[in-house]
């Protein structure tokens, strides 16, 4: 039901929880994130409040400068660890965050078990990791624009892969999503309040548009793979 995303030149996992503390208002039934660390993509989640994603981080946090946060409001499937985003794919090597439904998710489940792919969750969204995989051919943007294709529903995405590791990439589509500008580092939440601390700067996407985060810069283009621009809203209200 929430999602935060960074790539920066600070420690993500600290943002990540902030960011998604700031966005509990909205509900939730479990919580998770995935950082880019020394040892690829790594992913912690568990059912609960926050504090307990948090307790199990304090443990053994995930360090790394790019990660995506998630609080989920289960639809498909109970709340449970395996339940939580993120999902990955069955290489391990692509990580979604979602917040919505998609609607066609048993028959692409069905297609990708078929073709041989393991499945760890009742959720519609883990079909998402798996057709992103799918789809890949060394450019996740174009692979995140044929997966979306197969779907119907609705979805804000966040999208990691440890193949670009230094690329974030997010989607909307009837389910909000914002894109914060700042100097060296970027951000993706469902709403405004999780990274306002940050900073102001704002792209606010429309349905159908999605973004390419890296350190530098902000690519805004829509799912079928137009770019387009958009001005950037400045938030003169504080929290
Ligand atoms: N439909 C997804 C699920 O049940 C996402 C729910 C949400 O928006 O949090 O896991």
């Amino acid at each position: 039901c929430g999602i935060v995303g960074y790539i920066g030149f600070r420690e993500s996992q600290p943002i990540l929880l902030e960011g998604l503390k700031k966005l509990e208002y909205r509900g939730y039934d479990s919580a998770g994130i995935a950082v880019f660390t020394e040892q690829g993509l790594e992913v912690t989640k568990t059912v609960g409040r926050l504090v307990n994603l948090e307790n199990r981080l304090t443990g053994e946090p995930l360090r790394g400068t790019v990660g995506i946060g998630h609080t989920r409001w289960a639809t498909h499937g109970k709340p449970s660890d395996l339940n939580s985003h993120p999902h990955t794919d069955n290489s391990l090597k692509f990580s979604v965050v979602h917040n919505g439904i998609i609607e066609n998710y048993l028959e692409l489940k069905e297609e990708l078990m078929m073709a041989g792919h393991q499945f760890l969750s009742e959720t519609d969204t883990e079909v998402i990791s798996h057709l992103i995989s799918v789809e890949y051919e060394g450019d996740i943007v174009k692979a995140v624009q044929r997966a979306v294709k197969k779907m119907r529903g609705a979805f804000a995405l966040g999208v990691l892969t440890e193949h670009e590791p230094d690329r974030l990439v997010a989607v909307r589509y009837a389910s909000p999503l914002i894109i914060g500008v700042g100097e060296g580092e970027k951000y993706i939440a469902s709403d405004i309040p999780a990274i306002l601390e940050h900073t102001r700067d704002i792209y606010i996407l429309n349905d159908g548009e999605m973004a390419v985060l890296t350190r530098e810069g902000v690519e805004l283009l829509t799912i079928e793979g137009n770019f387009i621009t958009k001005e950037i809203f400045h938030v003169d209200w504080d929290l």
